[in-house]
Order: structure tokens, then C-alpha cells, then sequence
């Protein structure tokens, strides 16, 4: 039997091993995918053990991502870029590093926009934590000219911004939340990569007025599915991009790591993820 899982802390909320499992079913493979709850001071051990398991490697979120970049003896680009890994694959004795998040956000922006459109404009990404690196990666990757990264701590999008300009193809900005009013009449893209949003939290306070009328807003927050940002942003007629089909197309390659089949995102995984988000609200 193949065996893979998130690792994280806490993992319980996640809905990836509900994601595999589905897809386990679905293409009949004889599989396991599992929460795995670990504590930052215990990631390196675990994953020796997990690797003496035979397990085929592992996703990895909050806290790790980083702690998973480092442990890697081989990286793809996107985890070199970002910093950051989310996959962890045991190959040959070795670990390979490999970051899906950039992959999914761009596949998932390239099926629910016109990302022509995007060619030479401006966007802006909320945030400075692993998320908002992999979203500014993405935003310069599809051909925006202008990135603003701008975060509530303002040292932390320099940071940002410093790590990620050898590699952008855009001209990247930090900036501070108070610089939203003066981009948002020239933003054609709004990413939120804050956590701001999550689970009952308000979404960042940012006046969605003086947007262009084809202006896209995305929220990776997935929980709720309908942020209060995404919500304002349907009210004034703009176009909305919910943080679900980022998670399926990030798990998409992961799963072809690690069960050897490349799954199809259907609108029935989709669904099942939605009806698994209403069950636990
Ligand atoms: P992170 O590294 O912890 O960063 C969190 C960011 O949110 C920081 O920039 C922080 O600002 C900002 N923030 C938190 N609360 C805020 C508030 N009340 N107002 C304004 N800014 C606030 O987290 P991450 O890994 O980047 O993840 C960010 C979000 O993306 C999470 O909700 C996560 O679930 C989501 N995500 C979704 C997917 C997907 O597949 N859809 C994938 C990855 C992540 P400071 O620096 O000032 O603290």
C-alpha cells in the first residue's frame, strides 16, 4: 500500500486527506493519506520515521514550509524562489524538496480568469508569509508588470520583496496597508494572502471602490469559502476567485507523486470539498 500525509500543527482543520482520499476512490488505488500532527521541535525526527515507514513522501504546512525547504537535499525553483516547501518526496534514500503552491495558484487563476488580461498591468498581493511569496511569484509568472506586496508589518514585505526581486520577472514593491488607496484605481489583481479572513476573522480592511470594474479579486483564505472580502467584492459586481481551487490544483501534482496517477480537478471534487467545509462549520 502506498502512504502519504500532511504534516503540520495543528493539521486537524486541513482538508487535503479528505481531498486524497477522494481521489483514492475514486481512481481505485490501493492508498492511505493521513493527518499527521507534529510539533516544530519534533518535524526532523518524524520525518526520519516516516521515511523508515516507507512512506512516499509528505505535504507540509504551518509551521514547517520552511524547516521542509531546509531539510531537502534537492529543491525544484518554485521552493528555491519561495523559500518554502509544501511537498516532501522520500526518493532513492533522499528528500526532494518541491513547492505546489505557485503551480496551483497560477493553474487555478488560468481557469477562473482571463489571465491575458493581466499581461503588463498592476497587481497587489495583502501579505508577507509564505503564501503571499508564492501569490507575487505567480502575479510576475502570468506577466503582471507591477507586484505591490504590502503587509501589516511593512519590515516584512522588504523582506519579501528583497528575496524574491533576482527572480521575478516584475517590478516588485513593499509597501505598508496604507498604501492600498493610492494602487487601487490601477490594480487589475487583488490577491489576499493574509490569514486575515479565516474562520469568523475579518478580511482585510481595504475600500474596494475605486477598483476597475474588470478588476479580479482572489482570496486564498478557503475557509470560510466566501470571505467578507469576497463578499464586498461580489456586491460591487467584481470577479471573485475563492482559495478551494488553489488547494486542489496544489494537491494535483502531489498526488501524482505520490500515487503514481496524475487526478483530473472535476467539479465533483469540488464539491465534496464544499460539503466538507459545511460539515465542520
Ligand atoms: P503566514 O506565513 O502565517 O502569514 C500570515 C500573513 O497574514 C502575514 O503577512 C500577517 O501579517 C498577515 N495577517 C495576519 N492577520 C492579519 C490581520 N488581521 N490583518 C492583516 N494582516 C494579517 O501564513 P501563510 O502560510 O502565508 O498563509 C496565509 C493564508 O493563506 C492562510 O489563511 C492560509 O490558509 C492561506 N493559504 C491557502 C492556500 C490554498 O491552497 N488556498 C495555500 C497556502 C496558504 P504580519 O506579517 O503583520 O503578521
Amino acid at each position: 500500500m502506498k502512504r502519504a500525509g500532511v504534516i503540520g500543527w495543528p493539521v486537524s482543520h486541513s482538508l487535503s486527506p479528505r481531498l486524497h482520499a477522494f481521489w483514492l476512490r475514486e481512481y481505485g488505488i490501493h492508498g492511505a493519506y493521513l493527518p499527521l500532527p507534529v510539533l516544530r521541535e519534533d518535524f526532523s525526527i518524524a520525518l526520519r520515521g516516516l521515511r523508515a515507514a516507507g512512506f512516499a513522501g509528505v505535504n507540509v504546512t504551518l509551521p514547517h514550509k520552511e524547516a521542509a525547504f531546509a531539510l531537502g537535499d534537492s529543491s525544484d525553483d518554485d521552493s528555491s524562489a519561495a523559500g518554502a516547501a509544501n511537498l516532501l518526496l522520500f526518493r532513492d534514500g533522499r528528500i526532494e524538496a518541491r513547492n505546489t503552491d505557485v503551480e496551483g495558484l497560477a493553474a487555478n487563476l488560468a481557469a477562473e480568469m482571463d489571465t491575458a488580461a493581466l499581461q503588463g498591468s498592476s497587481a497587489v498581493v495583502l501579505g508577507a508569509g509564505g503564501a503571499a511569496r508564492a501569490a507575487a511569484l505567480v502575479c510576475a509568472r502570468l506577466g503582471a508588470a507591477d507586484v505591490h506586496v504590502l503587509n501589516r508589518t511593512r519590515q516584512r514585505a522588504d523582506r519579501l520583496v528583497a528575496a524574491l526581486a533576482p527572480v521575478a520577472l516584475a517590478q516588485l514593491n513593499a509597501g505598508s496597508l496604507d498604501d492600498w488607496p493610492a494602487l487601487a484605481s490601477a490594480t487589475h489583481l487583488l490577491i489576499n494572502a493574509t490569514s486575515a479572513g479565516l474562520r469568523g476573522t475579518s478580511s482585510p480592511d481595504v475600500a474596494l471602490d475605486a477598483l476597475p470594474q474588470d478588476a479580479v479579486i482572489c482570496d486564498l483564505v478557503y475557509d470560510p469559502l466566501e470571505t467578507p472580502l469576497l463578499a464586498r467584492a461580489r456586491a460591487r459586481g467584481l470577479s471573485c476567485v475563492d482559495g478551494l481551487g488553489m488547494l486542489i490544483h496544489q494537491a494535483q501534482p502531489a498526488f501524482e507523486a505520490f500515487f503514481g496517477v496524475r487526478p483530473v480537478v472535476t467539479e465533483a471534487v469540488r464539491r465534496h470539498l464544499e460539503e466538507a467545509l459545511r460539515d465542520a462549520g
